[in-house]
């Protein structure tokens, strides 16, 4: 089996400043760390890390082939994942102060491009069973989502950032919700509904340290996070699901699926950084807690 991906990829470049520049003021970073970043890609590296057959849908452009390869050597599969050129990488400058505060400014680039070819070239490999997953860096995923779902796919969104347009066209189409606590909130106040009366097969909310709540149909069940001290909570989220929908993928019952994302996703807040520091299944496996 395997997870199709069509996400977003991001440059991440981290500037590190004596205090968030104010209007008008010129600022002397003190200096740069540049790395692989946007919910897509971090989502990608997380389930191929989690041991899934990951199959990334997106772009780049000409200078952000570095991007695309780190994916690659996180054992993600980017033969769909097109090169623009005329288009810059999507890519965030994360200005942060000596305190750990930051402000970003995010340029979608690529992310908003993503050839209608390249995605139907990638559904076209795909077999019934397989996973689609979508978030809300790209465009037009209700479309592809619809695609994938007469292929017999099983449809998979993570509703972040929250848009509530993009939530209300791609919802007909899916058969997993993931969503934090205050996405939550907010569809809630945009639908007047909680993401569990959506009709959605299997809804997840995460709750940061308070854990996570699957709701089905049927029965709603809450699983505990892991006790740890987080120091950096950047990509918990992503790397929550690429590893429930990574599990499910190899035949893991949901409960099980989510005990094993709650593990990766502890692990996560335990560690500086973004895609390059989310776990794989072996460090998982060794964690105590
Ligand atoms: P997001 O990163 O999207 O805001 P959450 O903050 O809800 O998402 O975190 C996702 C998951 O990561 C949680 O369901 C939990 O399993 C894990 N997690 C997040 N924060 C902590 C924490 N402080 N301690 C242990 N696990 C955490």
């Amino acid at each position: 089996m395997a997870i199709y991906n069509l996400g977003s990829i991001n440059a991440d470049y981290f500037y590190r400043v004596p205090h968030l520049p104010g209007p008008g003021e010129t600022l002397a970073a003190q200096g740069l760390n540049r790395g692989l970043g946007g919910k897509g890609a971090n989502m990608s590296v997380a389930a191929a890390r989690a041991g899934a057959r990951t199959v990334h849908i997106g772009a780049v452009g000409n200078e952000g082939l570095w991007a695309r390869d780190q994916m690659m050597e996180s054992g993600v599969d980017t033969r769909h994942v097109s090169v623009l050129s005329d288009v810059p990488t999507g890519h965030a400058i994360i200005n942060v102060d000596a305190s750990g505060e930051n402000a970003i400014v995010l340029l979608p680039g690529a992310n908003h491009e993503i050839p209608e070819e390249t995605r139907a070239a990638a559904l076209a490999e795909a077999s019934t069973g397989d996973t689609f997953l979508v978030q809300n860096e790209t465009l037009n995923q209700a479309e592809t989502a619809k695609m994938a779902r007469e292929l017999g796919l099983y449809v998979a969104y993570a509703a972040a950032p929250f848009d509530a347009d993009a939530t209300a066209k791609i919802l007909p189409y899916l058969d997993f919700l993931i969503l934090n606590e205050v996405e939550a909130a907010q569809l809630e106040s945009a639908t007047g509904k909680t993401a569990g009366a959506l009709g959605v097969p299997d809804v997840i909310i995460t709750l940061g340290a308070k854990g996570a709540r699957w709701i089905t149909q049927t029965e709603s069940r809450d699983f505990p996070a892991m006790p740890v001290t987080p120091v950096d909570t950047t990509g918990a989220g992503d790397t929550f699901t690429g590893y429930v929908l990574a599990a499910r993928d190899r035949g893991l019952p949901m409960e099980q699926a989510i005990m094993l994302a709650s593990r990766a996703a502890a692990l996560m807040v335990t560690r500086h950084g973004t895609a390059d520091v989310i776990p794989d299944l072996k460090d998982v496996d060794e964690a105590r807690f």
